[in-house]
């Protein structure tokens, strides 16, 4: 069922024809589908610029009036009206309120080149400390032959005949706010302006090559995974003179074999032996920096850490480490020979069966222990 024009619009049936033209454009301004992205703005536009179309033409609203919808002389297909279908269906809506031409869809204004990204795997240690690098990348550049334009060498480029060198066509629509000229993208040249005559041999015309260009980094130390770096002006060549995009690579950082990194700290591993935890020691440890000395001190327990301040990775910004923080890890020992089961089934006749080393805090463990064998 069809909704009431006067209703559409939201004006009485006395509405002037200034209050229909103000209603008109405040409804077509909100469901223009350039602005208004809801799936319904598109049908509530037509149905706003259906019953303008109708209401703001006095013979058809006259009939409207008397008929209704009812009249079938209306024939509601196919309207002229404004509609500049060579931008696709409704138009822009600068266009239609500020008679074109507006310049974002100037095919011919200079445009920033496209960004690229490259992606590059740099090892853990090189993360570390930073690293130069010289990288390849495929892009497109201006074609030395034709210099960009297209066209080959000799054979030039003519005013396209079509807009007469505008790169646009204008289109010009009787509507019910007057005569309206709309501007569209020349389909004879596709917007440049120029014709070429005969196509450059080197890129076909396209005015582009395929290259790979040579780019130094310069990787700062303490680089972590993905991580991107900017270099300015390394992405493809602008458009119509408009400055190049820029170049992202993506620093990819390797697994280390020995060494794990959270922030800018490194955590790594290290065995050591039942007799060692339990008298204590000096160990070597490995660093990114080469190997260090560790104390290990009498009864330390599994797997607790040490930290060596200033061992891990450098701040990207400022100054400064972080830590490397080392794990012990006491092997039990396996593969005895009898001399030295011998001496262990000794150290056990002297220790009993009750673990030493449990912190004296930590009595309550065995109570707690022997609760759960009496199975509470
Ligand atoms: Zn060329
Ligand atoms: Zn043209």
């Amino acid at each position: 069922m069809k909704r009431d024009y006067y209703e559409v619009l939201g004006v009485g049936k006395d509405a002037s024809p200034e209050e229909i033209k103000k209603a008109y454009r405040t409804l077509a301004r909100k469901y223009h589908p350039d602005v208004n992205k809801e799936p319904d703005a598109e049908e509530k536009f037509k149905e706003v610029k259906e019953a303008y179309d109708v209401l703001s033409d006095p013979q058809r609203k006259a009939q409207y009036d008397r008929f209704g919808h009812q009249d079938p002389n209306q024939g509601f297909g196919g309207f002229g009206g404004f509609d500049t279908s060579g931008m696709g269906g409704f138009g822009d809506i600068f266009d239609m309120f500020f008679g074109g031409g507006s310049s974002r869809r100037n095919p011919n204004a200079p445009r920033k080149g496209a960004d690229l990204q490259f992606s590059l795997q740099v090892s853990f240690l090189e993360a570390v400390f930073g690293k130069e690098a010289d990288i390849e990348i495929p892009k497109e550049a201006e074609c030395n032959t034709c210099h960009g334009s297209g066209a080959k060498p000799g054979s030039g480029v003519e005013t396209c005949k079509t807009c007469q060198g505008t790169g646009q066509q204008e289109v010009v629509a009787n509507t019910p706010f007057g005569r309206i000229v709309n501007r569209r993208i020349c389909q004879t040249c596709d917007g440049k302006g120029k014709v070429i005559k005969e196509k450059c041999p080197s890129c076909r015309g396209t005015g582009r090559v395929k290259v790979r260009r040579k780019i130094h980094l310069n990787i700062p130390a303490g680089v972590d995974d993905g991580a991107q770096l900017r270099v300015a002006g390394e992405g493809e060549p602008g458009i119509n003179g408009g400055p190049p995009g820029d170049l992202y690579v993506i620093l990819r950082v390797k697994a280390h074999e020995f060494f794990e990194r959270e922030g800018n700290d490194i955590y790594c591993e290290v065995p050591i032996t039942f007799a060692q935890a339990a008298l204590g020691d000096e160990i070597e440890v490995p660093t990114v920096d080469g190997r260090v000395k560790l104390k290990i001190p009498a009864g330390t327990q599994t797997e607790t850490f040490f930290r060596l301040r200033g061992k891990g990775v450098p701040y990207l910004r400022g100054s400064g480490r972080g830590d490397q923080h080392v794990k012990v890890r006491v092997v039990t020992p396996t593969k005895l020979t009898e001399r030295q089961k011998e001496l262990l089934r000794e150290f056990a006749g002297l220790s009993g069966d009750v673990p030493m080393g449990i912190p004296a805090e930590d009595e309550s463990f065995f109570e707690k222990m022997k609760r759960a064998f009496r199975g509470e």
